[in-house]
């Protein structure tokens, strides 16, 4: 399909990336970056040479999901680059590693900054970017996609009936940039407690969007303590425990990536 804006002048440090995947969500808090992450380091244990850039300025999560020895990144003052810091050979970009913090900004600075920090890092040669995106459909997301060019989105949600509208956002932003949202990850769909299962945000949201939208692939990700711990202790649950059920889950999405 035809790409939006950079056809044919990409920026330099996206020229040898073969996939750029975005992770999305419509809302902060559905784990849109935990799947980013998960995503990634799953792809990597499969052999992928693999990025991640969060371009999530107003709340980083990579920094606390993933902890890298050199905490800053670098710049190169010649060639007036970022160098991105490194974790078990996946590259991370975030403005986190830019050792401000999280910011106080408004739209069209944050579209500035996303697009600077993730054009000019030196990725080098990837097989995938996964781009954990800002959460909502607006201008900055919309300025993002843009920039660069996406080769496939998956979306995350969780089951309430109220994120099927936001799930409906998300692909149309999508479907307007003519970028394929290859899968929906509903997150935080069950747990499991005494021998039994339970749905609490209810259940049937998920077949609703594939049939609706056309989604060929529906991941679900239960609750699980293991991944909000890992979550915050710096290392992916699906390095921490890679033949566990979710690192399965993750590597049946990173095969349709
Ligand atoms: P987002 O990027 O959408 O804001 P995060 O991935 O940062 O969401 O997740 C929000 C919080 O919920 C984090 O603390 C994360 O560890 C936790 N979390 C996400 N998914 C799950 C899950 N399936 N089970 C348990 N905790 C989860």
């Amino acid at each position: 399909p035809a790409r939006p804006v950079y056809a044919g002048l990409l920026p330099p440090g996206l020229q040898k990336i073969s996939n750029i995947v975005a992770v999305s969500s419509c809302k902060g808090g559905v784990g849109k970056s935990t799947v980013a992450v998960n995503l990634a380091y799953t792809l990597a244990g499969m052999g992928a040479r693999v990025g991640i850039f969060d371009a999530d300025v107003y709340g980083p999560s990579l920094p606390t999901m993933v902890s890298p020895e050199n905490r800053l990144l670098e710049m190169n003052p010649e060639k007036k680059t970022i160098i991105p810091t490194e974790y078990l050979g996946v590259k991370l970009v975030s403005f986190g590693f830019a050792g401000q913090g999280r910011a106080i900004m408004r739209g069209p600075m944050v579209s500035g900054v996303i697009n600077q920090l993730l054009t000019t890092a030196e990725w080098g040669e990837l097989d995938y970017l996964v781009v954990d995106m800002p959460p909502g459909t607006g201008d900055i997301q919309l300025t993002l996609c843009q920039v660069v060019p996406l080769t496939a989105a998956v979306i995350v949600t969780t089951p309430q009936k109220l994120a099927f509208i936001d799930v409906a956002k998300g692909v149309r932003m999508f479907s307007k940039l003519k970028v394929p949202c290859v899968a929906v990850v509903e997150n935080m769909c069950h747990f499991d407690a005494d021998g039994k299962r339970y749905y609490p945000f209810g259940r049937g949201s998920g077949s609703q969007v594939v049939q609706q939208f056309g989604i060929p692939h529906l991941f679900d990700l239960p609750i699980r303590p293991t991944l909000s711990a890992s979550g915050d202790s710096g290392m992916p649950e699906v390095v921490a425990d890679p033949q566990g059920e979710v690192a399965t889950t993750f590597q049946d999405l990173g095969v349709c990536i």
